[in-house]
Parts: structure tokens; C-alpha cells; sequence
């Protein structure tokens, strides 16, 4: 059975490396009939941030990436948060001391401060523990001292001098680490809590995951998990590795971050707290206008494709799709010009009464009421122009909103008595009109041009001013024929003046 597990830790808002490692778990899952898990690795305490939990589920439910397994829905093999499941770290740690592959360190975090100050490279290693105070360098007497004495502690792994440890990543095949390269990691804190590295795998296995999808920076780490699960004794259930690429600058130099700009770096939504790492983040995908559709699609192709051209892809065609073999090896480039055509296209191809409610919400903003069908129609004559749904209001508030200023550095300067004349005469002309369809509009408006001898040429742009404020629309008759007979007369006057 396919079990994935999304498994962040609380402490600020999910970037795009984040929610794409969801993505591609929850795909993965998908695709092969299985199971996508969310747990909250929450046991450095010291980093948690309140809220971010929430803002986690919210992410996901905005990217419709809803878990089978989370701590709101909690499963057979919780509790889902790892704080929660505290008490049975230790066993394993102890297990792992009796067994000689781990053992207690009683140097306190003063006495490493310390080693460190003298030595800037220091590692807790096995090329030093004899020389550190731990199980391994005291005798069983001072040990066992010092553990009745609740003298605090915590529990290393031994790592192997002299070894290599080597695995089949699904997407970068073989790897290899020298065990005699990596240091001593702390498994058990002088607190009780695990650290990332027991815990990540004491649970991986209780929730009897099979894929590990996750960022290439956790690559580093994977010896020292898989060093774990052959010592625990459960080698035989080792979930498969696959470690996605980095997602990197639009120029693919260097590892995409907060400090690119706030375009690049910045979260899924606002945030209402002060985010830790990257200071006060207000601005998110979903307020800079991306569609959910839009933004799980950009997500896709970081890093995926599918072989051919295609980049338009709707979350269940991914999930049809998503292969490992069509991941790369390489880091994928994160472009935000690029993001903003996927969203245009999503736009796009999105129906018109799925926008209707986002549109309806920005109108009301700007103290605006219209039918939902009114605004349908407006949204079918400038949704080619839309990159963003908050695009509407700039291509088409003047339909709801008489302009008050308009370009008339675009048409005064030729300006003169027979326009005004000419104008003054198409008000009257309009008022007449009965059949106010734009193709009956446009025949009207040009007929009266070549009656008064005056250029066609000089004449559609002020119309167009008039009636928008500026140099662009649609169809100007189009946009006559929308505003209704009352409001375009009204704005040749408005004009006039
Ligand atoms: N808690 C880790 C993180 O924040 C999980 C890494 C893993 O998937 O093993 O990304």
C-alpha cells in the first residue's frame, strides 16, 4: 500500500519548495491509489511558531491537497503531531544504546559552546567522543553516576569510522556517504524530545510509510536515517527515497530564497504573524491574485514534466500522469513571469461563473452592486486582457463607474469647434436610437462621420475617451452597446464639457 507523508515543521509559512513537496507526495499517492499523511514535526521547540499549524491545513485546502491522515482527521496510527507522541521516542533511543549504536552524552551545551569557540570546525565525532564526556569515554561507574544523578544528557549515534552507506534514490539512483564524514547527531535532547532525526524515522515507520518524497536538502541527512532504520531492526520496511530538486533563481544561479525579492521568496498567502525566517511577510501567491488551479500547476512543473510540450496541466490530469522517471535531477527554475502566464491561461480557460464570486467580492471593494450576469458579460469582453483576477477592475471599472478624469492629452491637442459640433449632434443622434445593439451602433456612428465630412480617424479615439476615460477597451460599440443607451449620452456630455 502507497503511504506518503507531507511532514513540515510549524515554524512559518509554506514556500513554494514546501507546498511542491506536498504536491508531489500527494500526486504520487493519487496516482497509485494510496494514502497522503500530514504530520506536524514539532519538536524543536524552540522554533515553533504559533498559528503556523493552521496556516499549514489552510495551504493545503487552498491547493485542494486535503490529507487522508492529518491531526484534524486523525487516522489508526496517531497522534499525528509529533510532540504528541513524546513518550515512545525514548525506548527507541534506549534500544539503540543497549544495542551499541548510540550512547549518552553528558557534555552540556556550555562545555560545546566552548570546544567550539577554541575550535571553529569542531564536530562531535568519532574522531573525538573518547575525548568527550559520554558513555563511551566514562566508565560504566561514572555512567550509571551520573544517570542517578538525573545529570542531563543527551543520546548520539555512533557513527560507523569506517563505512559507506548507500541507497537507490528514486530520482537520483545510487548514492553514497561516508559514514566517517558525518557527525555524532543528537537522537534524544537533554529535554526528552527526539530530534528530527529519530523522530522522522521512529514514525515513518509506526505510520508504515513506503515513499519518502522530500526537498534534496534532507539528502545530507538520509545516511543517518537509513544508519536507523537497519538498527532499530526494521531494514526490511525502509520506505524509498526520493529526494525532489532545489528550486532555483530565474537565472538558475542559486538556490531560490526570501532575500530574491519578495516575488520570489514569498509564501503561499499573508500571513498574520511575524514569520521567523524571513521577517514580516504580508504578500502571498493567493493575494497577488494566483488561482489555486494556476499555482498548483506552476508547482507541477518544477521539477516534472511529462514528456511532451505540454505545461497546462489540471490536478487531475497530474495525478493520471505524475511519474517519478519524469522528475529531474536537476534544480528547477522558478520564473515569476513564467507563473503570471500560467495563471493567465488558467484565467483563461477557468468559466466564467467559478471568477463571478472573486469579482463580485473585488466590486463590492470599490462600493460597486451588479448582477452576477451583468458581470459575466463584462468579464467575456476583457478576460483576454486578465492576468489576475484583480486585473478586472483596471480593464473594466469604467463600466461600473463613470471615468472622472479623462485622457485628454490623447485628443485635445486636435481638438476644435466641428468635433464638439460633430459630438453635441451624435448625443442627439444616440437619443433617437432604439436599436441599441453595437451592431446597429457602429453603422449609426459612421454614417454621421462620412455625412459630416470629417475623419474617421479622428473621431473613434475621443469616442473612445469618452466613454472609457482612456486608450483601451474592447469593441467601442461593444462597450456603448453594454453601457446602455442613458450612460453613453451622459458621458459625450460629461465629455463635452
Ligand atoms: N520536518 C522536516 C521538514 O520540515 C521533514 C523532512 C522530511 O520530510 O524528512 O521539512
Amino acid at each position: 500500500k502507497v503511504r506518503v507523508r507531507f511532514a513540515p515543521s510549524p515554524t512559518g509559512g509554506l514556500h513554494l519548495g514546501g507546498v511542491r513537496t506536498a504536491l508531489f507526495n500527494y500526486l504520487f499517492a493519487k496516482h497509485h491509489g494510496g494514502e497522503f499523511i500530514l504530520r506536524i514535526e514539532d519538536t524543536d521547540q524552540t522554533r515553533f511558531v504559533e498559528g503556523a499549524e493552521q496556516y499549514i491545513n489552510d495551504c493545503l485546502a487552498w491547493c485542494g491537497l486535503q490529507p487522508d491522515e492529518s491531526p484534524e482527521k486523525p487516522g489508526a496510527v496517531g497522534p499525528y503531531r509529533q510532540s504528541e507522541r513524546k513518550p515512545s521516542y525514548r525506548q527507541y533511543a534506549e534500544q539503540l544504546v543497549a544495542a551499541g549504536n548510540a550512547y549518552y552524552a553528558f557534555d552540556t551545551a556550555e562545555e560545546l559552546d566552548e570546544k567550539r569557540k577554541e575550535e571553529p570546525n569542531f564536530r562531535y565525532s568519532h574522531e573525538n567522543r573518547l575525548q568527550l564526556r559520554n558513555s563511551l569515554s566514562l566508565s560504566e561507574e561514572e555512567v550509571a553516576e551520573l544517570l542517578a544523578s538525573g545529570h542531563p544528557h543527551t543520546v548520539r549515534i555512533k557513527m560507523p569510522a569506517d563505512s559507506t552507506v548507500s541507497f537507490e534514490d528514486m530520482i537520483r539512483g545510487r548514492v553514497a556517504f561516508e559514514t566517517g564524514l558525518i557527525d555524532d547527531k543528537v537522537l534524544l535532547k537533554a529535554d526528552g524530545m527526539p530530534t528530527y532525526h529519530l523522530a522522522v524515522v521512529v514514525d515513518d515507520h509506526a505510520m508504515h510509510i513506503s515513499h519518502v518524497f522530500r526537498g534534496e536538502e534532507w539528502l545530507p541527512s538520509a545516511p543517518v536515517h537509513i544508519l536507523l532504520w537497519d538498527y532499530l531492526g526494521w531494514k526490511e520496511e525502509m520506505p524509498q527515497w526520493a529526494h525532489l530538486p532545489l528550486i532555483l533563481k530565474p537565472d538558475g544561479n542559486g538556490k531560490l530564497s526570501k532575500r530574491d525579492g519578495d516575488r520570489l521568496g514569498f509564501p503561499v498567502y499573508a500571513m498574520n504573524w511575524t514569520d521567523p525566517k524571513s521577517g514580516d511577510t504580508t504578500v502571498g501567491f493567493r493575494e497577488n491574485g494566483f488561482l489555486p488551479e494556476a499555482f498548483v500547476n506552476i508547482l507541477a512543473m518544477l521539477g516534472w514534466n511529462d514528456g511532451t510540450d505540454q505545461e497546462l496541466f489540471s490536478i487531475e490530469e497530474l495525478i493520471a500522469k505524475f511519474s517519478i522517471d519524469r522528475i529531474s535531477k536537476a534544480g528547477a527554475k522558478f520564473d515569476f513571469e513564467k507563473a503570471k502566464w500560467f495563471n493567465k491561461e488558467w484565467i483563461q480557460h477557468t468559466p466564467n461563473e467559478a471568477l463571478i464570486p472573486s469579482l463580485q467580492t473585488e466590486l463590492r471593494e470599490k462600493g460597486v452592486q451588479a448582477e452576477d450576469d451583468h458581470v459575466a458579460h463584462i468579464l467575456s469582453l476583457v478576460k483576454d486582457r486578465m492576468t489576475f483576477v484583480s486585473d478586472f477592475w483596471e480593464h473594466a471599472g469604467f463600466f461600473f463607474q463613470t471615468p472622472t478624469t479623462l485622457d485628454s492629452a490623447a485628443v485635445k491637442p486636435k481638438w476644435n469647434e466641428d468635433k464638439s459640433a460633430f459630438f453635441q449632434s451624435m448625443a442627439e443622434t444616440f437619443g433617437a436610437q432604439s436599436d441599441w445593439s453595437a451592431a446597429a451602433l457602429e453603422p449609426l456612428f459612421k454614417g454621421k462621420i462620412a455625412d459630416s465630412g470629417l475623419k474617421m480617424g479622428e473621431l473613434m479615439l475621443p469616442l473612445r475617451i469618452m466613454l472609457v476615460g482612456g486608450k483601451f477597451g474592447p469593441d467601442v460599440f461593444v462597450i456603448a452597446e453594454t453601457l446602455g443607451k442613458e450612460e453613453v449620452i451622459k458621458r459625450i456630455q460629461n465629455g463635452l464639457q
